[in-house]
């Protein structure tokens, strides 16, 4: 079984990015991405931190708002309407999950689908379906590219994708049946029956659940590549952090069976983080009028 290295083609994407990045800087534009984080949930801190890692390595400016846990939806909303009118900010994105008091729909609603970098707001979702889309899904359009650049061609392919989440599975699977990628999608949830048979005719399975290892060696049909969105933290009293990172994936032991896998982590995740790179640096380009880039 291939190990699809999310973390080289991360690079990769990166080290592509990086001229686009300076000759918007040559033009004085500074592609700048405000990130706003509410409550001190520590997997989205750690999420945060790679992502303005990422903005760092590569000459975009990261603003950050960090805001405590019980901050008001006025409050988290007047931030967004000051973002959406300051004309140095190219890209939005709040961190999801926020806490429970508040409502992540009327957020995403309120930001200007122009900085709209992590393509949730419906209008950039319905510009997608339309098959137009300005921005792309960051994770489903990192599963594109982790396929495109191992060599995995989807078209005329059984996709067949485990979760409806409006972040992962439910935009992938319109991306994935759009003229051009040409795949033919099966997306299945909690309330699909015989879903052993169906992942056993996919030639692609992508797990996207958050529950550990559901996905086991009887899912899969000889010769499948499997992406594995999942991040699920397990508790583990020996590693030193308390625990550690495992997929939806039961990799270790689908290795005679697929004949390539993404790891986690290390595998989507990485890819994730680019393509939301990506998406900024178009989201500068859309601000300065100038054509989207394509990858
Ligand atoms: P979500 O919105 O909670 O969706 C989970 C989906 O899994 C739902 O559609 C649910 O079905 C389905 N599901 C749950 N149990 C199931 C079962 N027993 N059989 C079949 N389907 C089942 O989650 P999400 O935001 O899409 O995220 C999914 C996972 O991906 C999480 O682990 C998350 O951390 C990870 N993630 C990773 C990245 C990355 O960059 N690597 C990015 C985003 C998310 P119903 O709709 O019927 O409830």
């Amino acid at each position: 079984m291939k190990r699809l290295s999310g973390k080289k083609i991360a690079e990769e994407i990166l080290s592509e990015l990086r001229p686009e990045i300076e000759k918007l800087i040559l033009n004085n534009i500074i592609p700048t991405l405000a990130v706003v984080l509410v409550g001190d949930d520590p997997a989205s801190a750690v999420y945060v931190g790679h992502k303005k890692t990422a903005c760092k390595s590569l000459g975009i400016r990261s603003l950050e708002f960090i805001l405590p846990a019980n901050t008001t939806q006025e409050d988290l909303e007047n931030i967004i309407i000051e973002l959406n009118e300051d004309s140095t900010v190219h890209g939005i994105l709040c961190q999801f999950p926020l806490p429970k008091h508040l409502n992540e729909a009327s957020i995403i609603d309120l930001i200007n689908p122009k900085k709209d970098v992590d393509c949730f707001h419906p209008y950039n979702l319905g510009r997608l379906a339309s098959d137009n889309p300005t921005f792309m899904p960051v994770t489903p359009y990192g599963i594109f590219q982790i396929l495109k650049r191992s060599g995995v061609d989807p078209r005329g392919k059984h996709v067949v994708i485990i979760g409806r989440g409006t972040t992962v599975g439910r935009p992938l699977s319109i991306m994935m049946s759009l003229k051009g990628w040409d795949s033919t999608v099966t997306l299945c949830h909690s309330h699909t029956k015989e879903i052993r048979t169906i992942c056993r005719s996919a030639d692609i399975l992508v797990g996207a659940i958050g529950r550990p290892k559901f996905i086991t060696r009887d899912f899969l049909k000889q010769g499948v590549t499997v992406i594995d969105v999942g991040i699920n933290k397990v508790v583990d009293t020996n590693h030193p952090k308390g625990g550690h990172l495992v997929g939806d994936v039961d990799y270790k032991n689908i290795s005679d069976i697929a004949s390539a896998a993404t790891p986690v982590p290390g595998g989507v995740g990485p890819v994730t983080i680019s393509i939301l790179m990506f998406n900024c640096i178009n989201a500068a380009r859309i601000a300065s009028g100038l054509p989207v880039l394509d990858m």
